[in-house]
């Protein structure tokens, strides 16, 4: 059996930087709660992103949860179902009707010709995706929610570090969410952190995300527990400091799997072309198209198991088949985002992949 190679592999700094943070914990018992090192990853993060209002959080999806309910929407959220099962949720968990929009076909990102179609009376917010670390497009959203007063809040959570003409990609809409889990571009193990535009809102997610606790004896708001902890703050402080070369990394293997793909007949890549866009290379989506492949998705996703490769249909089945939402009725007609869901496959794509790595992939899905 050859080597197992799995869609990723968590990024670790050198453990001797992890360690040399430990013997201040011990010595001071600061564990959580918005402790030391935490304020420094929320510093940093600032300073990377160039933003004056950030909270890091456990995990991506209360950053987005929170965010959510600290913008005290109501009725109907216009978003789209080819994304993680978080986005809809957290739109569902804060008591809201999410409206299913659907994608291009081209970037798998919200279909802005559809989205005035599906405004009521009831919406109060767009939730779009930026999938695979692809920008939406923010401008003709941006246009679409000052014409119709509606928040928009991004889940960005796979467009760490990205930049558009320059600008960090937490600077559009009212709101963004990054998830730092142990398998995106930057990681802080498990956690996440929400940026907004105001002090106000900034203040609301902090009381939120511990309890809605106000002093000590007054509790506010019915909030949650959403605090990142001391270690995860220290694995972001560690991990930051090694985001660029691992996404020069990236960059270069993604780059050789365009080479090595673009020309089979029935295989389509996302294009990472747009000039104006400084990509964070986390994902390599491709698409089947089994007329000219000649095989299905299903049937190149099993071969490449056998041989030790687990590709991963990101995103099947969209969120809006979900069984627990199958039943609700939510509106919104979306085939693009289901063809697209039946045709992804998701390859190997990290940092210490290794260049033989990709070749031996490549050659099996040219080989069949
Ligand atoms: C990972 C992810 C989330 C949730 O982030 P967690 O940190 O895992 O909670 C939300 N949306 C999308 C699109 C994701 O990929």
């Amino acid at each position: 059996m050859d080597k197992k190679i799995y869609v990723t592999k968590p990024v670790l700094p050198p453990i001797e930087e992890f360690v040399e943070y430990l013997e201040n914990v011990w010595e001071t018992h600061d564990l959580t709660n918005f402790g030391t090192y935490t304020k420094q990853l929320m510093l940093e993060l600032m300073d990377f992103f160039s933003e004056d209002y950030l909270i890091p959080m456990c995990n991506g999806h209360m950053a987005l949860e929170m965010t959510l309910q600290a913008m005290e929407l109501s009725g109907e959220v216009i978003t789209t179902p080819y994304t993680f099962a978080s986005t809809t949720h957290a739109i569902v968990r804060n008591g809201l009707n999410p409206v299913f929009c659907d994608v291009r076909e081209s970037d798998c990102t919200i279909d802005v010709d559809k989205i005035e179609a599906l405004i009521t009376e009831k919406t109060s917010a767009i939730v779009p995706v930026h999938v695979y670390g692809i920008p939406c497009d923010i401008e003709r959203i941006e246009a679409i929610a000052k014409k119709h007063n509606l928040k928009v809040i991004y889940d960005a959570a796979h467009a760490f570090g990205e930049t558009v003409n320059g600008k960090s990609i937490s600077s559009f809409g009212d709101a963004s969410m990054f998830s730092f889990h142990a398998t995106k571009a930057f990681n802080t193990i498990e956690g996440g952190c929400s940026v907004v535009r105001d002090i106000e809102t900034l203040t609301r997610i902090y009381q939120l995300h511990n309890f809605g606790i106000m002093g000590e004896e007054s509790v506010e708001f019915v909030g949650a527990n959403a605090k990142m902890n001391e270690f995860q703050a220290i694995m972001g402080l560690c991990n930051l400091k090694h985001f660029e070369e691992n996404r020069q990394k990236r960059k270069r293997l993604f780059g050789l799997y365009i080479e090595s793909l673009k020309d089979v007949e029935g295989i389509r890549l996302l294009s990472y072309d747009d000039e104006s866009v400084e990509y964070n290379y986390t994902y390599c989506p491709i698409f089947v198209d089994e007329n000219k492949y000649g095989k299905t998705r299903n049937e190149l996703y099993q071969v490449l198991k056998d041989r030790g490769i687990f590709a991963r249909k990101y995103f099947y089945p969209i969120t809006n088949e979900f069984a627990c939402y199958k039943e609700c009725g939510f509106s919104g007609n979306t085939p693009i985002a289901k063809k697209l869901s039946e045709q992804v496959l998701t390859l190997p794509l990290y940092s210490d992949l290794s260049e033989e790595d990709v070749v031996r992939i490549t050659d099996i899905i040219k080989e069949i």
